[in-house]
């Protein structure tokens, strides 16, 4: 690991200044970044804690809608009362991620920053377009059972790992930040990047701009929502396929439905040709069925993930059953 140098921020405008004069990564957690210094990964030239910000507060806005400062833990969010009350979706996913250890540490805005699993990309010895620029991509030739089904490139075809960012996708959360050039509103739907050519793009942070809260908006009375995650094992393992479902519906037709999935997609992947086959149908197994078709018309699988598009259709119909007879 490379010698690096280490401050601690003492006020946003002073973390934003820093990382961005030395091209330096924030910390907070640091339950990615450590771990990928020590694999040699990441080898950031300088580090900035910004543990000592006040930017770990959960608060319910006037409007409605919940205000989520960046450094709120994983743990705390989840077991929000006004989280656990509104947005179920958001809970399930938190608590499906990890390990209660990691969910203690890790935090809002590191969780949406994870870095892939695909274990080229953190295997110095393989090549990886996204670690190293040009070099190739071992996936797309390899075991690929993990990678993503939609959004690849020839470039790249690397999940993005996150549950939280499923289930925001679905609640259509914004991002705010502060960078070099002031603050930015980003929604998160327009937060993440596709690989194509530039596969270590992942984002459209800049350097030095730092996330400081996400905000939800409120949702319309009587909406339900649920994540459902299918993986291995039952506990401390990343999504093969999962979904995230929050619908509003009322004498058994469906108003208005948001949905997204993980472990499937480049991105947390948001699937408007799910929702606009659903809005305004009747809540039944075959709309369901023609919605899930219509998720995964566009996947391309790898050689041992084809068996994703079953499982990513299966995961939806569930959801939208749990989500839609709670009604
Ligand atoms: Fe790297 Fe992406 Fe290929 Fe994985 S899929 S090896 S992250 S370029």
């Amino acid at each position: 690991m490379q010698v690096f140098r280490y401050s601690q921020a003492r006020s946003v405008e002073g973390a934003v200044e820093v990382a961005a004069r030395s091209g330096g990564a924030f910390i907070a957690g640091g339950t990615t970044l450590v771990d990928l210094m020590k694999l040699d990964v990441l080898q950031p030239q300088s580090i900035v804690d910004i543990n000592g910000l006040p930017l770990d507060r959960v608060e319910s806005l006037p409007s409605g809608g919940l205000r989520i400062g960046a450094m709120a833990r994983n743990s705390d969010l989840a077991n929000h009362p006004a989280v656990r009350r509104q947005y179920a979706v958001l809970s399930e996913a938190l608590l499906s991620g990890a390990s209660p250890q990691l969910r203690n540490m890790a935090t809002t805005g590191g969780n949406l920053l994870q870095k892939t699993r695909c274990y080229y990309y953190r295997d110095v010895n393989y090549p990886c377009n996204k670690r190293q620029p040009g070099s190739g991509c071992a996936a797309l030739d390899g075991f690929n059972r993990i990678h993503a089904i939609l959004g690849g490139s020839e470039h790249c075809v690397a999940t993005h790992p996150s549950d939280m960012a499923v289930a925001m996708m679905a609640l259509e959360a914004t991002v705010h930040t502060q960078g070099p050039k002031g603050e930015r509103a980003i929604a998160l739907d327009e937060f993440y990047f596709v690989p194509g050519n530039t596969p270590e793009r992942e984002n459209v942070l800049v350097p030095g701009e730092l996330i400081t809260h996400v905000t939800l908006p409120p949702l319309a009375a009587g909406t339900r929502s649920h994540y459902l995650k299918l993986r291995d094992r039952a506990q401390y393992e990343f999504a093969l396929a999962s979904s995230a479902v929050v619908a509003q519906v009322s004498g058994g037709r469906i108003q208005r439905v948001r949905i997204a999935f993980g472990g499937v997609g480049t991105k947390p992947w948001r699937s408007r040709e799910a929702e606009k086959v659903l809005e305004g149908q009747e809540a039944s197994a075959e709309n369901f069925s023609r919605a899930a078709d219509a998720a995964m018309a566009n996947a391309k699988p790898l050689k041992f993930n084809a068996f994703k598009i079953e499982l990513a259709k299966r995961a939806l119909i569930r959801s939208l059953t749990n989500t839609t007879q709670a009604a």
